[in-house]
């Protein structure tokens, strides 16, 4: 069944149907965009980053959000993202002080950044730190990655991820997390994360000797980058049908920013990247992290727009993969 662009029932009233309420709990995971500077320019990137993108982190703004983790016990995890995190000048001290505080960290890397000039020892570096690296590698297959994340992408993801292999990343119960990511290269859902980690693990096993230890399938979030592609085709309408379509109350009851809250490059709050991309703010009120004193004060209620099916579409989707 396709549904009309006027029937189209908003995030919120698809949640008060089901019962649903959106509001945070407890904050778990602080996740930190720290710029949108990148070594590549993804055709689906919601982040609009790319290698002509000066907007960065400063020092201090770094410095505040170890001000405001030291006052945040019950944060376990720090997750940065970007653009490119290794590419900001802050980035080796802030992880090295956000471990000193005994919190995970989380670096979402492109695995190419690796190969910049001055990356030569970030491999070491992440090892060295404990750092957890969940890499994109939307798919086991080189003109598919090629496609999505520009030319040469692929052969230097390989030699990154057996880069990180001799440093003991990836290995079955190794301390060294290794987690790849997946993301559809066109408009449609993730498959199962189940058994797609499954071919990705005989695939990348059987022709280049890679190991990991989990694959977490996203669904595409329509923001953005990915929106215009969309737009461009003339598949944003269907898009956004099937997301709606196949809205999945369970996978709604775990989202994401449930437990989460995003900073921006500029100390902006959000509850997640996505609604970061499309200014949104944390709960729809303007807040950044000079308004509070610890994370608990964060706005518990979740500012929502259409791109939230995204989230819970299907087996639901996360920075941490399918939801159910
Ligand atoms: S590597 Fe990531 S941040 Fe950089 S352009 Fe691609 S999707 Fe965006
Ligand atoms: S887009 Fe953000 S706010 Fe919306 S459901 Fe997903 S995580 Fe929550």
């Amino acid at each position: 069944m396709l549904i009309c662009e006027q029937c189209i029932p908003t995030f919120d009233d698809t949640l008060n149907h089901h019962q649903i309420q959106l509001e945070r709990q407890t904050i778990f995971t602080l996740q930190i965009n720290v710029g949108k500077l990148c070594n590549q320019s993804c055709a689906h990137c919601h982040v609009d980053a790319g290698p002509w993108r000066d907007e960065m982190m400063t020092t201090t703004t770094f410095d505040r959000l170890i001000e405001l983790l030291e006052q945040s016990p019950a944060v376990q995890t720090v997750d940065m993202t970007g653009g490119a995190p290794e590419l900001n000048p802050n980035f080796r001290p802030f992880v090295k002080k956000v471990r000193a505080l005994g919190k995970n960290l989380l670096l979402r890397c492109n695995l190419t950044v690796l190969f910049e000039p001055g990356q030569e020892d970030t491999a070491a570096f992440l090892a060295q730190q404990r750092v957890e690296v969940v890499a994109s590698l939307p798919c086991y297959l080189e003109d598919n990655v090629n496609n999505q994340r520009g030319d040469g992408v692929f052969a230097k993801s390989i030699k990154a991820l057996k880069q990180l292999n001799a440093l003991g990343y990836g290995q079955p119960d190794a301390e060294l997390q290794l987690n790849l990511v997946y993301n559809p290269v066109g408009a449609h859902l993730p498959p199962s994360q189940t058994a797609l980690e499954q071919a990705y693990r005989e695939q990348l096993m059987g022709r280049f000797g890679i190991v990991f230890n989990r694959l977490y399938t996203l669904s595409n979030i329509p923001v953005t980058r990915y929106a215009q592609h969309l737009h461009r085709n003339q598949q944003y309408d269907d898009y956004l049908n099937l997301l709606v379509e196949n809205f999945n109350p369970v996978a709604a009851r775990n989202l994401m920013c449930l437990q989460q809250v995003s900073v921006a490059w500029d100390g902006s709050l959000y509850d997640c990247d996505f609604n970061q991309m499309v200014n949104l703010p944390v709960g729809g009120e303007v807040c950044n992290i000079w308004d509070i004193e610890r994370l608990e004060q964060v706005p518990r209620r979740i500012a929502t727009a259409e791109h939230c099916f995204g989230c819970s579409a299907g087996a639901g989707s996360s920075c941490g993969g399918a939801l159910l």
